[in-house]
This record gives structure tokens, sequence and C-alpha cells, in this order.
């Protein structure tokens, strides 16, 4: 499984948030806390950041390990972002290897990364998918469906396809929207902005939980969690 963050707020550096915290996602994709599913995230790395006067985000990504890329270690530094995807990753097994299966995914002005997995035969055909891995596909499809429809989307999969881990987390450089169905998520409100992470990258109390089968809002006013209902049964 893999660990996701997302930031909106004051500009961070992406060294800032990726790497330097004592529990960063540089940190996570060898020893993360809270990981139920897979051990490592060595599989690929990526991040997704908006500048500003371009609508579209920028993207970096690579299919090794995060702790192996001292070109990204030199640059992160000096990159920095109000709002930022980032991932690392742990393939599911059976699915690609390659630089295109590395959250997040992009389409337009949205960035998107999935922790989990799920049965690919589940998922609608749609245009476009950036691989073949079942977290672009998902992606794809969400980004067919429109970002707004992501609480909806994931409702749908997981009725599918009930052993889906659906944590989804995404970004269009004013929000962030994220889902937790099957695996952590936390959040960190400051002053500055709002975190959210698959597990917190320090000890600051000011971290909390979000429930499971939520879907979470982050704008500049704030964070809401709204529960995700079950799909209402057919005849129901
Ligand atoms: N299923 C996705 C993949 O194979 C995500 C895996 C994960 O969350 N560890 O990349």
């Amino acid at each position: 499984m893999c660990r996701h963050l997302a930031w909106l707020g004051r500009p961070r550096t992406l060294a800032q948030l990726v790497l330097e915290p004592p529990s960063s996602l540089l940190v996570q994709s060898w020893a993360p806390r809270r990981q139920r599913y897979g051990k490592v995230n060595a599989d690929g790395w990526g991040v997704g950041f908006f500048a500003p006067g371009r609508p579209q985000p920028a993207r970096w990504r690579s299919a090794r390990p995060l702790w192996g890329d001292p070109s990204f270690a030199s640059v992160a530094p000096v990159l920095s972002s109000g709002c930022v995807v980032a991932a690392v990753r742990s393939a599911t097994v059976g699915m690609p290897l390659e630089e295109s299966a590395v959250a997040p995914f992009t389409d337009g002005r949205w960035l998107l990364s999935h922790n989990g997995r799920v049965d690919r035969a589940v998922l609608p055909a749609v245009r476009d998918a950036e691989s073949t891995v079942d977290s672009a596909l998902l992606a794809a499809l969400v980004f067919d469906r429109g970002a707004d429809a992501l609480g909806d989307v994931v409702r749908e999969v997981g009725a599918a396809d009930p052993a889906a881990r659906l944590n989804l987390l995404a970004a269009d450089g004013t929000r962030l929207l994220a889902t937790t169905w099957g695996d952590t998520l936390s959040a960190l409100v400051t002053d500055e902005g709002t975190a959210l992470a698959s597990e917190p990258w320090d000890d600051d109390p000011a971290w909390t939980d979000l429930p499971d089968r939520s879907l979470v809002e982050v704008t500049p006013d704030g964070l809401t969690v709204t529960a995700l209902a079950p799909t209402p049964s057919r005849g129901a």
C-alpha cells in the first residue's frame, strides 16, 4: 500500500513537505508507521504541484525509490508551492512497474493519487488511462465523471468490489478532495494551511485521524468531513 499526502496553504518547499519531517514521505518509503498492507514503498514516487499563473500542475515522477533520487533531493528545497500532492508507491501484486503507474495521475487541472487496490474488472472502461495499473484506471474514471463525483465513484466502485481499498486524494490548485475507504488518513489544520496524509509526518498532537468511509474537502476556509453512505441497493 502506498502512502500519500497533500498540502493546501501558504507555499512550502517540496523538501519541507516530502523530505524533511521526521516521519516524512521519504522515511515512510522504508519505515511507514501505520501501513497495513506492504512494508516498503520502493516502487516509485511522484510529486505534483501548482505554480502561480499556471492552472495545470507540474509533475515529477519516477519508478525508483524516493531514497535513491539525489536529483530530487537537490532540487526539492528550491521548489515551493501552495498546493501539492505527493506519493510513494508499493505496487500491488500483478501491477506494472513503470513510471506511468505511479501517482499522482493528472488530467487538466487535477491531480489524483490512490492508496489501495481495486479489481480492474469492476471498473467501467474509460478513455485515456495513463497506465494499466488499477489506480490509473480508477483515476481515469474519476476524471471522466468529474472530481465532484469522487464520493459517488468510490461508493459505486466499493459496492462493485467489496474488497476494494479506495483512499483517494485529489487537488486542483484551489482545494483538496479525499476519500477514506479501507486505509488511514490524517489531517493537520494550521494557521498556514491544511495537510492530509496517509499517516502523520511528525508527532504534532494537532494531527487528527479521519474516520473511514468519509469524503474530505479542504478549501482555504477549512476542512469538512462527510460520511460516505453506502450506495442504495437496487429496489431500495
Ligand atoms: N494498486 C496501486 C498500485 O499498484 C496502489 C498500491 C498501493 O496503494 N500500495 O500501484
